[in-house]
This record gives structure tokens, sequence and C-alpha cells, in this order.
């Protein structure tokens, strides 16, 4: 089996202002003794993202939290994946479920955003997981299957590809599902995986997120197929965000 680096990216959502650069270079000191063994990535608001990546010394990377599926062009507000490659950023997040719901996207436009990601060089980190009452409805690998078909596009490699699971009831809310819960769906989106992309599925990381915190983190890396975490609230602290990079390193 192709062995996977973890992968730890913090998701700062709508967090920060300048003052908080003092919070990522912590980040960035903090990282230094686990970069030997796992990749961190800083998802910062869109405001912050620049003047982060000049000062992450290729420790860390940084992430976008969303791009348009254009290149350019008369989209007032956005962000295409040319301009995050173009400030310094190598990854993205798309299809987070706050964009999902917030912004009526689609997997039709998550899909879009993830070959507009590739396109611009960029890792993709898709996201994917079930409402409470999907889970409730028994209805969780249905809806996780159909996001991977219509969220992910064709092409993917361990290298372009990444997964992020995030049950939408986790986010936020201090809950998590059980181990065998998080072992069951990872385990899913593994054979998805490789049913539809053999040669590449073994290297994809598939993260867990909703509700990472230290106290729960080195639980969470235990289990299978779980190859990191997507961190939100805890990724602004960066003693909790370090904390839990660290049972993953
Ligand atoms: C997220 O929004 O991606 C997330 C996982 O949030 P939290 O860690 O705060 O649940």
């Amino acid at each position: 089996m192709t062995p996977r680096r973890p992968l730890i990216a913090g998701n700062w959502k709508m967090n920060g202002l300048m003052a908080s650069h003092d919070d990522f270079c912590k980040i960035v000191v903090g990282a230094k003794t686990l970069r030997d063994k796992a990749d961190i990535i800083v998802c910062p608001p869109a405001t912050l993202a620049m003047r982060f990546a000049g000062s992450s010394e290729g420790i860390v990377e940084i992430g976008g939290q969303d791009c348009h599926a254009e290149p350019s062009g008369a989209f007032t507000g956005d962000i295409s994946a040319e301009m995050l490659f173009d400030l310094g950023a190598r990854a993205v997040i798309v299809g987070h479920s706050e964009r999902r719901r917030f912004h009526h996207e689609s997997d039709a436009d998550v899909c879009r955003k993830a070959r507009a990601a590739w396109r611009a060089g960029l890792l993709a980190i898709v996201c994917i997981g079930e409402t409470r009452d999907d889970r409730n409805a028994g209805h969780t690998l249905s809806v996780v299957a159909a996001q991977f078909a219509g969220s992910i596009p064709d092409g993917a490699t361990a290298q372009n590809l990444v997964i992020a699971y995030e049950p939408v009831w986790a986010i936020g809310t201090g809950l998590t599902p059980t181990p065998a819960d998080i072992a069951e769906v990872h385990g899913f989106t593994r054979d998805r995986l490789t049913a539809r992309f053999p040669r590449s599925a073994q290297g994809v990381r598939i993260l867990y997120g909703g509700s990472v915190k230290p106290s729960n983190a080195t639980e969470l890396i235990a289990i299978d197929n779980v190859d990191g975490a997507l961190v939100g609230g805890a990724s602004l602290k960066p003693e909790e965000f370090l904390a839990i990079a660290g049972a993953y390193a």
C-alpha cells in the first residue's frame, strides 16, 4: 500500500485581520519540527493570503477557501484559482458545506472549481459530507456517493486531489461521528476512489473535518483511511492547531 503523508489543513473561514499575522507566524515556527512528517496548510481569508504567503518560509503552504471556475472576467467579488496561485497559494478548498449552503453551490459548480484549481496548478481539497437529516434518514453513504461522483472531476491524482469528509452536523458543533462511522465513510470513499481512479486511489488523502480538537486528534488519526484533518475553529488558535498537527505528524 502507498504510504500517505498526513495533511493538516486549517480553514480560518471569515476570521482574521492584519494583526492575525502574529498567530500565523507562531504556526510557522511550531510547524518547523513537524514538516518532516506532515504537510501543513493554512487557508486564511483572501485578504490575508498574500501576506501570509510571504511569511510561510516554505514550511506551511497557503490555501484559498474557494475559487471561481473561470480564470478571469466580469465576476465581481470573486477570486480565480490563477489569482490564488499568483499570490503564492498552492491549494484551495472547494465545496465546503458553508459554500454549498450559503452560496447554493451544486456538485457541478464544485466540480468546475476543482477543475479550475487543477488548471491553475493548485491542490483541490474537495469537501463532501452529509447533513444531520441525511444521517438520521440512513442516507449518509448515498449522499457521499452522489457528492463524490458529481464534485470530483476526471483526472484525479494523489498530487492534485485531497478529499475532506466533513459531516455538516459536526462542523463547529463539538459533535463528531463515532470512530466506526468515520471509518465506514472513509472506507467507502476509498472504494469509490479505487473504482474510479484505480491507479491513484491509494495515494489520495482523505481528511476528516468537523470539531477536530487536540483532545480528539489522536483518536481520529488512528482510524483507517483517515489521512489528516481539515480544522476550522481550532486552527485559529496556534497552540491548538499545532497540537492537532503534532498528533498527526
Ligand atoms: C470546517 O469548517 O471545515 C471545520 C471543520 O470546522 P470546525 O473544525 O470548527 O468544526
